[in-house]
C-alpha cells in the first residue's frame, strides 16, 4: 500500500472507530457514514479551509433526536402503544426536511442513516432545506383506515411541538403516503389553528403540489436519462429491472415506459414478478391499483396479469440493462451485484435509500462497464418537489403540473451535473457518482456551517 493510501485508511479507521463507539449497534448508520467518509476524508485533507473544523464529526452528530410514546385506541377500543421519533440532523442550509416512515421494523439506527443521507441529498438539490427523518414502529398494512387516522392524530399530538413551516417540515416515506399525510396535516391544523405548509406531500386540494406523488420515481428516470446520454446509450428498448411496487417503484416504472424502456420486473417483500416483454402502461396501472388500493400482493398481481411469479426471489437475477432498486435498504447485496454484472447490466440507479450493500457498491464501482448512482442523487426528485411545495405554500400559489415537471427536470439535471463536476474521471472511466454526490453535498453544507460559526 502506498503512503497516501495508508494514511487515508488509518484516518478512516480512526474516524469510524470513534463513530462506532459513540453509536453502538447502529449498523445502518455506520454503513451510511462509512460510505460518505471514504470520499470525504481525503477531500477534507486536501482542502485547508475544511481541515481542523471537525466538520464530518459535527455532521454525523444530529442536532437532536426526539423519541416519544404514541398512545391510541384501536377499533376494539383497546389501548395501543407505539414509539415515534424525529431525528433533526442539520438545519444549516434551511429548515429540517425529510420523510416519516411507518414500519414495524424501523429503528433509531435506520432513521439516523436516513436523516444523515437526507442532509447531503437536500444540499444537492440546490434548495434551502436541511436534513431530518422520522417515523414510528407502526404497520399501516395491519390496520383499518380509522385506526390509521387515530394513530396519525396521536403521533401529531406530540410531533406538533417540533415541526412547523420554518422549523421542520416532514413528508412521506415507506408506509406514509397521501392518506397518512392528510391525517397528520389535519391534526396539525386543528391543534395550531393555522393553515401553513408544515408538511409536504399533501393532497392537491389542500396545499399539496402537483406531481409530488410521482416526483421521486420520475426524478430517478430523469437522472437515468442523463446518465445514459453521457454513456451514449439509449433508453428506448432498454430492459429495466425494478424492485418494490410502492410509490417510488411504480412511478419509476411509469416514466421508464413513457421513455420507451421495458419494465421487466416488480417485486414486494414476498417475491417478484418477471415478464420478458415488459409491462405496458395499462398493466402497470392495474398493478398499482391492486397494490395500492386493494393491498394485494405481487403474487396476486402476477396472477392477474399472467406474469411469472417467483416466491422469495429478488429481481437481480434476471437479464436486464438497467437495475433500479426502489424498495428498501440493503436489498441488493454483493452476490446480486455480481449476477447483474454477469448478465450485462450497465446502469444501476438507487430509487430507494441505501438499497445496495457496501459490497454491492464496491463491485459496481470496480467495473468500468457499469455506471452506478447513489440514492442521495438519483432519488432526490421527491424532496425537490417537496421543496417546491413549500415554496408554493409560502407564496400562496399553485403551480401547474407542467411547471413543476420542468422544475423537477431542471433540478435533476443540475444534480447530475454537480455529480459529474466532482466525480468525473478524465481518464475515460465512468463517472464516480457516489464521490461526486458526497463532495457536492458536503461543500454546500460545510460552507454554510463554517460561515455560521462553531455550533
Ligand atoms: P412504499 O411504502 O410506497 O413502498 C415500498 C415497497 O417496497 C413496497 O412494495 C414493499 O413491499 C417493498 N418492500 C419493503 N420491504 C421490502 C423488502 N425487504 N424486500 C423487498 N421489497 C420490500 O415506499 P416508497 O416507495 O415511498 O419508498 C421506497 C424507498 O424509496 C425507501 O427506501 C424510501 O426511503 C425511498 N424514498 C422514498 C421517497 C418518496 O418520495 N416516497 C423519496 C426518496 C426515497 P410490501 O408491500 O410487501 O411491504
Amino acid at each position: 500500500m502506498s503512503e497516501p493510501h495508508a494514511a487515508q485508511s488509518s484516518a478512516l479507521n480512526d474516524f469510524m472507530d470513534g463513530l462506532v463507539r459513540r453509536n453502538p449497534g447502529q449498523d445502518e448508520f455506520h454503513q451510511a457514514v462509512h460510505e460518505v467518509a471514504c470520499d470525504l476524508l481525503p477531500f477534507i485533507a486536501e482542502h485547508e479551509k475544511y481541515r481542523d473544523a471537525m466538520l464530518l464529526e459535527r455532521m454525523t452528530e444530529p442536532d437532536r433526536i426526539v423519541s416519544f410514546r404514541v398512545c391510541w385506541t384501536d377499533d376494539d377500543n383497546c389501548v395501543q402503544v407505539n414509539r415515534g421519533w424525529r431525528v433533526q440532523f442539520n438545519n444549516a442550509i434551511g429548515p429540517y426536511k425529510g420523510g416519516l416512515r411507518f414500519d414495524p421494523e424501523v429503528t433509531e439506527s435506520v432513521l439516523k442513516f436516513l436523516g444523515f443521507e437526507q442532509c447531503f441529498k437536500n444540499a444537492l438539490t440546490g434548495l434551502p432545506i436541511g436534513g431530518a427523518k422520522g417515523g414510528a414502529n407502526f404497520d399501516p398494512k395491519q390496520h383499518s383506515d380509522t385506526e390509521i387516522m387515530r394513530f396519525c392524530q396521536a403521533l401529531m399530538n406530540t410531533l406538533v411541538h417540533y415541526v412547523g413551516p420554518n422549523q421542520d417540515i416532514p413528508a412521506g416515506d415507506i408506509g406514509v403516503g397521501q392518506r397518512e399525510i392528510g391525517y397528520l396535516f389535519g391534526q396539525y391544523r386543528s391543534l395550531t389553528r393555522e393553515f401553513v405548509g408544515a408538511l409536504t406531500g399533501k393532497g392537491v386540494s389542500f396545499g399539496g403540489s402537483e406531481l409530488r406523488t410521482e416526483a421521486t420515481g420520475f426524478g430517478v428516470l430523469y437522472f437515468v436519462k442523463d446518465m445514459a446520454e453521457r454513456l451514449d446509450r439509449d433508453l428506448d428498448g432498454a430492459r429495466v429491472a425494478i424492485s418494490g411496487a410502492g410509490n417510488v417503484a411504480c412511478h419509476a416504472a411509469r416514466k421508464a415506459i413513457e421513455l420507451g424502456a421495458k419494465v421487466v420486473t416488480l417485486s414486494d417483500s414476498k417475491g417478484m414478478m418477471h415478464g420478458r416483454d415488459g409491462l405496458d402502461a395499462e398493466q402497470l396501472a392495474t398493478a398499482q391499483r391492486m397494490k395500492g388500493e386493494h393491498r394485494c400482493s405481487i403474487e396476486q398481481v402476477a396472477d392477474e396479469l399472467g406474469w411469472r411469479y417467483h416466491e422469495g426471489a429478488k429481481p437481480w437475477g434476471v437479464e436486464c440493462d438497467i437495475a433500479l432498486p426502489c424498495a428498501t435498504q440493503n436489498e441488493l447485496d454483493g452476490d446480486d451485484a455480481k449476477r447483474l454484472l454477469d448478465n450485462g447490466c450497465w446502469l444501476v440507479a438507487e430509487g430507494a435509500n441505501m438499497p445496495c450493500t457496501a459490497e454491492a457498491v464496491e463491485a459496481f464501482q470496480q467495473d468500468d462497464a457499469m455506471s452506478y448512482a447513489p440514492g442521495k442523487a438519483a432519488n432526490a426528485g421527491g424532496v425537490a418537489v417537496s421543496g417546491l411545495e413549500r415554496a408554493q405554500n409560502a407564496q400562496h400559489l399553485v403551480w401547474t403540473r407542467d411547471r413543476v415537471d420542468e422544475e423537477l427536470q431542471r433540478i435533476m439535471r443540475e444534480i447530475h451535473d454537480r455529480c459529474v463536476r466532482h466525480g468525473g474521471n478524465g481518464d475515460g472511466r465512468p463517472v464516480n457518482y457516489r464521490k461526486g454526490a458526497n463532495i457536492a453535498g458536503f461543500e454546500k453544507l460545510a460552507d454554510a456551517m463554517l460561515a455560521q460559526g462553531v455550533l
